[in-house]
């Protein structure tokens, strides 16, 4: 019987090593101080074929080492994984977490290697023992890994560093090995619910209930979201994943999407009411639909020049990371009249559940304290993404009103908020 591998024509490699990306980057030369350089940028190869795996990327290590996600998609690009390892920084220093931004993925079909255990064991494996040699760098899960990959790459530094408790191997374990069960509490829908509601605070003509919402990417962040802001009132009138587009002006059932979701084939097997429903080659006709609030929720770049005349939405919440750019943002919010809320403000419920669960594992007075609110430290977390957001949204909120008449965005102030506290790596919160 030939190796599983074979099967998929993925032929795994015997090692993995680094290499340093010698920066040929025109970015720095006509880019904002936004897209500046990261750290390091490394290419992860099979030193016999040559043959790129994937990339990590250090973006910035001012407020400590750069933690953030592995990401597993087959069109993966160092591009990608560097935008992503800026939002990090960003996103951590906003939360005022320790840590600062990295990112790391690699380029296989997430689908090809979840049906090959065995498979996915070993190239994780080869990924852990290659990624060791980086210690500014912390693992974490994102799209295509899970906690157990995350225990697997942990117990791999255990064994290397001859210790059972340390920072280096990763957050988002199991809750049985420490973790804190980042995706099944919906911590990240948590947080993008808050900031919603913080807008509703503070905008009279806004209300939650009956408000018409659409998301792309039904997902750990997209589902309970969903879930949330049905339980507020609001109205869930689209949802896709990557297998079908559902459309509903009158609500979409909410059990049921979770129940198709469940299953190999998602949302295509949807059973309730829809009035639209659109095949792979169409899902992003959802983003264009009618509704109140648009969350982008799957992968970068969903809201571009591309589409952004025929957006029609209020606001937009940035679920997902890098899912547009500040040229689109710019436009969307001068010339429709559509806030962005950016991802690196509303999406750090993971990333800050990620960094109780790194403290919790180090300091045994910290971890009693989380303890003590009861339900294994469910309350502490909720609480602490809440007030997170809400100040945040309220600062860039004020700072926009406050503003010179410019067309400053929401971005541009939520980014001038970040790079306050990146100057200022003392003020920690945790
Ligand atoms: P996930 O893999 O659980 O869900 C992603 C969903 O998007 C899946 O349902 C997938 O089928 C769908 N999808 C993929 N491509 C699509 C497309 N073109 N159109 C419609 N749907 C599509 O991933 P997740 O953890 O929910 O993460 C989603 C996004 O949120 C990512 O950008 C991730 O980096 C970001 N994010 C996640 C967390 C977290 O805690 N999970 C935290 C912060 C940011």
């Amino acid at each position: 019987m030939p190796h599983p591998a074979q099967q998929n024509d993925l032929h795994l490699p015997r090692k993995l090593v680094l290499e340093k990306v010698k920066n040929k980057d025109p970015a720095h030369r006509f880019g904002s101080p936004d897209d500046r350089q990261p750290e390091q940028m490394i290419l992860v190869l099979d030193p016999e074929t040559g043959k790129t795996w994937g990339f990590v990327v250090v973006d910035n290590t001012r407020r400590g080492p750069g933690l953030g996600g592995i990401r597993v998609a087959p069109d993966l690009t160092l591009m990608e994984v560097r935008r992503l390892a800026h939002a990090m920084t960003l996103k951590n220093s906003a939360a005022l977490l320790p840590f600062g931004g990295g990112k790391s993925g690699l380029i296989v079909d997430p689908v090809n290697l979840n049906t090959h255990p065995g498979m996915k064991r070993d190239l994780i494996g080869l990924f852990a023992e290659a990624l060791f040699e980086i210690d500014s760098y912390i693992t974490a899960p994102d799209m295509g890994t899970d906690e157990k990959v995350i225990q697997q790459i942990y117990e791999i530094y255990s064994e290397r560093l001859n210790t059972p408790h340390h920072l280096r191997g990763g957050a988002g374990r199991p809750p049985q090995n420490g973790g804190i069960p980042i995706d099944d509490w919906g911590l990240t829908a948590h947080g993008v619910v808050a900031a919603i509601k913080t807008v509703e605070a503070m905008d009279a003509t806004f209300t939650l209930k009956g408000a018409r919402v659409v998301i792309q990417g039904y997902g750990n962040v997209g589902a309970p979201t969903a879930g949330k802001l049905q339980q507020a009132g609001a109205l869930i009138v689209g949802a896709s994943d990557i297998h079908q587009a559902l459309w509903n002006s009158r609500g979409l059932d909410v059990t049921e999407l979770n129940r198709a979701r469940s299953g190999p084939k998602g949302l295509a097997k949807y059973s309730g009411t829809t009035e639209k429903s659109f095949p792979p080659q169409n899902l992003d006709w959802l983003l264009e639909a009618p509704c109140d609030i648009l969350i982008p929720a799957a992968r970068p770049d969903a809201i571009t020049a591309r589409n952004a005349d025929r957006i029609q939405c209020r606001m937009v919440f940035q679920g997902a990371n890098a899912p547009s750019n500040k040229m689109t943002e710019y436009y969307l919010q001068n010339h429709r009249g559509i806030i962005s809320y950016s991802d690196f403000i509303v999406n750090v419920g993971g990333v800050m559940g990620c960094a109780v669960e790194l403290k919790m594992n180090i300091d045994s007075e910290y971890k009693n304290k989380v303890l003590a609110t009861g339900e294994e430290g469910r309350p502490y977390l909720e609480n602490l993404i809440s007030k997170t957001i809400s100040n945040n949204v309220k600062t860039i909120y004020q700072g926009m009103a406050q503003g010179d008449g410019s067309d400053a965005i929401f971005r541009d102030e939520a980014l001038k908020l970040a790079e306050e506290c990146l100057a200022n790596p003392r003020r920690i919160q945790l």
